[in-house]
């Protein structure tokens, strides 16, 4: 414990003694010890590989895929126990011709991609009659470092889709939007990052069963935890066709909306209730994850697919900080009950008369989730977005563990410390805040944190109160990808 203390020491005045003060534009009412250090936030540099790969993102593949999962007449879940569906009809259908696509992109980077097929049989419940058998597919490059490779990151969209009854195996149930624009997102990725080698590992998912009850993504979900698979991240894709309504003069076509839940769905109840506490409710991993993809989006603005800030093309995301939309739920909450970062991608302005309805027409209104109402340039920039972002996260450094507040005195400063393990040689660490009512990081210590001894753990005092800023530690290689940022949970001793 002494020892310890001398550290803490020394770090308060390597800290004070290499920041300097700095003036930035901020309001009177900013508190000065706010912004007496660090430098605000500004994007991280492109990275010319994931540029590359974004450019190669094909509005024109991402149609065929959409073109081709409607081709399938209907991909109800339930339509694999059915056995008078014609040949080429049916969830069954669109699960081979996602793996045979999974295949060729595989056969064209040399065999990179494990192509997996998962099916389970679901046992009846509410949406579910009688035993129905459920198959993911789903493709893992996997990580090219050994250490690395451990860690993964999913993207993910649901290819069964529904009409206005759920029940109905042999009626039309186009679901282009609904959700073959997401599947569509997870193939583009699958095509494109295949080319590049990431150290860690990548999962390009395509789940059924979600209409019912999210059952195929509930699995994977399960599957994760039970084999103890290091997933960093999910992103679930679904709704992302840029719903093209004629007359619907309030859609933007320039936003896509990132849902992420704030007190986890998973946490205890001891837990929640320290989230509230600290004042943490808007700190969870699944929207440090979202924070991260606004960033990511900052720095890819302009490139490939990416839209270029500042002009009537920009394309950017927008944080909702919920769960989901109201009445509604999707994917991404499987992988929040497990524990998991997990966050949902979906167009800005939904028209729900294009979305699990029959296909009909009534008093001039057209219905049914149909592919003229997709705009695939639309899900393009999503699935750079998406691309960008994965490809961030395999190639950023772990986030930091066991970050701390250091919260043995009432103190005016803040003291921090974490531990880097199985860490690749040239990571650096930054402490980022914001202030309480802003949505996202502002700031950041733009100096060098050194360890504070041997042993990779790291400690450092800044002259900002815990009290009036969320802080977040985060990771970031020398080119400079960042890893989503931590939030510091208090501890009342320096213990390691
Ligand atoms: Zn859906």
């Amino acid at each position: 414990m002494k020892v310890c203390v001398i550290r803490f020491t020394i770090a308060v005045t390597v800290a004070v003694a290499i920041y300097p003060s700095s003036a930035h534009a901020f309001s009177d009412d900013t508190g000065r010890d706010l912004v007496a250090i660090g430098s605000p936030i500004r994007p991280a540099p492109a990275d010319p590989a994931i540029a590359h790969a974004l450019q190669q993102i094909s509005p024109q593949q991402i149609q065929h895929t959409i073109e081709t999962l409607v081709g399938f007449h209907t991909r109800n879940t339930l339509s694999s126990m059915t056995k008078d569906l014609p040949s080429g009809q049916g969830v069954s259908a669109a699960a081979d011709w996602i793996e045979s696509e999974f295949k060729r992109y595989s056969d064209a980077c040399g065999g990179c991609l494990e192509v997996r097929r998962d099916t389970f049989t679901e046992s009846p419940q509410s949406r579910i009659p009688q035993a129905t058998t459920i198959t993911n597919v789903y493709a893992i490059l996997r990580g090219s470092d050994p250490t690395q490779s451990k860690r993964m990151v999913l993207v993910t969209g649901h290819y069964d889709s529904r009409n206005s009854d759920t029940l109905d195996t042999h009626g039309e149930a186009p679901g282009a939007n609904d959700d073959a624009s997401g599947v569509a997102v997870s193939l583009e990725c699958a095509r494109v990052l295949s080319k590049i080698k990431f150290p860690a590992t990548i999962i390009f998912a395509a789940v059924a069963g979600e209409e019912q009850g999210l059952n195929g993504s509930r699995h994977l979900a399960n599957l994760a935890k039970s084999d103890g698979w290091n997933l960093e991240a999910v992103l679930n894709n679904d709704i992302v066709g840029g719903n093209t309504t004629p007359g619907d003069a309030l859609q933007n076509k320039s936003l896509v909306r990132v849902f992420s839940e704030g007190i986890p769905v998973s946490a205890a109840s001891d837990q929640a209730k320290l989230i509230q506490s600290l004042g943490y409710e808007s700190d969870s991993p699944s929207r440090e994850l979202a924070r991260m993809i606004l960033g990511v989006s900052e720095t890819y603005h302009g490139i490939g697919n990416v839209r270029k800030s500042g002009s009537p093309t920009y394309f950017h995301p927008v944080l909702e900080f919920r769960r989901d939309r109201f009445l509604r739920g999707g994917d991404h909450t499987s992988f929040n009950g497990e524990g998991f970062a997990a966050v949902r991608f979906t167009e800005w302005r939904e028209d729900f008369n294009h979305q699990h309805q029959n296909m009909r027409t009534e008093n001039g209104i057209e219905y049914g989730d149909t592919l003229k109402f997709v705009d695939f340039q639309y899900v393009a920039h999503v699935a750079a977005l998406n691309a960008a972002t994965l490809a961030t996260l395999a190639y950023a450094p772990p986030p930091p563990e066991n970050a701390g507040i250091v919260t043995k005195n009432l103190d005016n400063n803040t003291t921090f410390k974490w531990s880097a393990a199985d860490t690749p040689s040239g990571t650096k660490y930054e402490v980022v805040w914001r202030e309480m009512t802003a949505p996202s990081w502002q700031f950041f210590t733009d100096k060098d944190i050194t360890p504070s001894g041997s042993s990779g753990d790291y400690s450092i005092t800044l002259p900002i109160s815990k009290d009036n800023v969320i802080f977040g530690i985060r990771s970031v290689d020398s080119q400079g990808h960042r890893s989503p940022a931590v939030a510091p949970m208090p501890e009342r001793e320096l213990n390691h």
